[in-house]
C-alpha cells in the first residue's frame, strides 16, 4: 500500500521501438502495487512524427509541465536532416540538469566481472550537446563544447547532496582538463570548488581515458561519479557492459521541480516488436520515480520482487541468458510481489 495519501498524475512517454512494450509492462507492475499515480500518455518520437507532425509536440511539453513528473521510453533520433534529438530537447526546455544513472550489480543477473556499485552524475544541459554545430565549408563541421560556472557548480553541488544523502564517502570528478583547459579545466575547477565545503567526502579527479580503464579493471573504487554530458553518457554504457548490459541500468533527469524518469538504453529497433525487451531498466527508473515521491516501501517492494525474478533463469529475458519474454518477465514479477 502506498505509504502517502498524496496521489501524483504522471506524463506516460511510450516512445519508439520496444519503448511502447516495456512502458505497458512498467504500469502493469505500478498498478499492480497501487503507486499513487494517476496517468496521462503523451507522444513523443517517430510516432509522434508520424501522426502528429512533430517529434515532441507542444502538448506532450504541455503534460510534463503540469505534471512535473513523467516516464518515458526511449525515442528514436532520426540521424542527421534537422531532427534535435527529443531527450536533448527535453532537458534543455526543462532544465533537467542532473542525470543520475546508478549502475549497480544485481543479484542473479549474470555480468562480466566484478561488483559495481555506483551513481553517475551526469551534467545534462551543456557540453558538445548544446547543439552549437556549424558547418563551415562543404568540407568542414564544427560543434562548439560550451561549458559554464553555473552548470557546473550546480551539477558538482548534486553530486555531492546525493553522495551525503546516500551515505557514500567518496566523490570522482571525470574531465580532460589535460587537454580541453579552459571548458573542462572551468568544471575540474569549480568541481573541486564545491567538493572543499564536503570536507567528510574523499574527492579525485580522473582524467576520462584513464576513468574507463579503471572502471573496467577496479569499478569498486567508485561510488559517486560527477561528469559532463558526452563523458557521462558514455560512462554509463560502459558501466551498464559490467553489470549486464543496457537493459538494466535506470536513470533520471532532474530540475529543480520537474523529474523525467527513464532508461539508459535506447529504442532498440533491432528487437522491437518481438516481445524480447527487458524491461528491468524502465522499471527501475520507475523504482527511482517512486523514490522520488517518497513511496520508499513501494520502491522496496518492487526491486526486492524484480531481484527474485532475475534469480530465475526461466523468467528472466534473452538478454540476460534467460528463457522468458517482455510478457512473461513481468508476470513473473507481479507473482513474486
Ligand atoms: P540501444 O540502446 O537502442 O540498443 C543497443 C543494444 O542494446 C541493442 O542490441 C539492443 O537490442 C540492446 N538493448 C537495449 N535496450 C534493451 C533492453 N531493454 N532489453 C534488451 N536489449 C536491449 O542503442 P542504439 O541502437 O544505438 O539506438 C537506437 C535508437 O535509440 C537511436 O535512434 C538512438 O538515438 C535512440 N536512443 C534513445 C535514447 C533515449 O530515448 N533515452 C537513448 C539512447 C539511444
Amino acid at each position: 500500500m502506498p505509504q502517502n495519501d498524496v496521489m501524483h498524475k504522471i506524463t506516460v512517454i511510450p516512445g519508439d521501438g520496444i519503448g511502447p512494450e516495456i512502458t505497458a509492462q512498467v504500469l502493469r507492475v505500478l498498478k499492480h502495487v497501487n503507486a499513487p499515480f494517476s496517468y496521462e500518455e503523451a507522444a513523443a518520437g517517430e510516432i509522434a512524427l508520424n501522426t502528429m507532425g512533430s517529434l515532441l509536440p507542444e502538448s506532450t511539453l504541455e503534460s510534463i509541465a503540469r505534471n512535473k513528473l513523467a516516464i518515458k521510453g526511449p525515442t528514436t533520433t532520426p540521424v542527421g536532416g534537422g531532427h534535435k534529438s527529443i531527450n536533448v530537447s527535453l532537458r534543455q526546455k526543462f532544465d533537467l540538469y542532473a542525470n543520475v544513472r546508478p549502475v549497480r550489480t544485481l543479484p542473479n543477473v549474470p555480468c562480466v566481472g566484478q561488483d559495481v556499485n555506483l551513481t553517475i552524475v551526469r551534467e545534462n544541459t551543456e557540453d558538445l550537446y548544446a547543439g552549437i554545430e556549424r558547418m563551415v565549408d562543404d568540407h568542414t563541421a564544427e560543434s562548439i563544447k560550451r561549458i559554464t560556472y553555473k552548470g557546473s557548480e550546480r551539477i558538482a553541488r548534486y553530486g555531492y547532496e546525493l553522495a551525503q544523502k546516500t551515505q557514500r564517502k567518496k566523490v570522482a570528478i571525470v574531465h580532460k582538463a589535460n587537454i580541453m583547459k579552459m571548458s573542462d579545466g572551468l568544471f575540474l575547477k569549480t568541481s573541486l570548488q564545491v567538493g572543499q565545503e564536503f570536507p567528510q567526502i574523499e574527492t579525485r579527479d580522473v582524467i576520462v581515458d584513464n576513468a574507463c580503464m579503471q572502471l573496467v579493471t577496479k569499478p569498486q573504487q567508485f561510488e559517486v561519479i560527477v561528469t559532463q554530458n558526452l563523458y557521462g553518457d558514455i560512462l554509463s554504457d560502459l558501466c551498464a557492459g559490467l553489470v549486464g548490459g543496457l537493459g538494466v541500468v535506470p536513470g533520471a533527469n532532474i530540475g529543480r521541480d520537474i523529474a523525467v524518469f527513464e532508461a539508459v538504453h535506447g529504442s532498440a529497433p533491432d528487437i522491437a516488436g518481438q516481445n524480447k525487451a527487458n524491461p528491468t531498466a524502465l522499471l527501475q527508473s520507475a523504482v527511482m520515480m517512486l523514490e522520488h515521491v517518497g513511496e520508499l516501501k513501494l520502491a522496496q517492494d518492487i526491486m526486492a520482487a524484480l531481484i527474485k525474478t532475475l534469480g530465475d533463469a526461466n523468467a528472466r529475458t534473452a538478454d540476460l541468458g534467460g528463457h522468458g519474454n517482455t510478457v512473461t518477465f513481468t508476470d513473473a514479477i507481479i507473482q513474486n510481489l
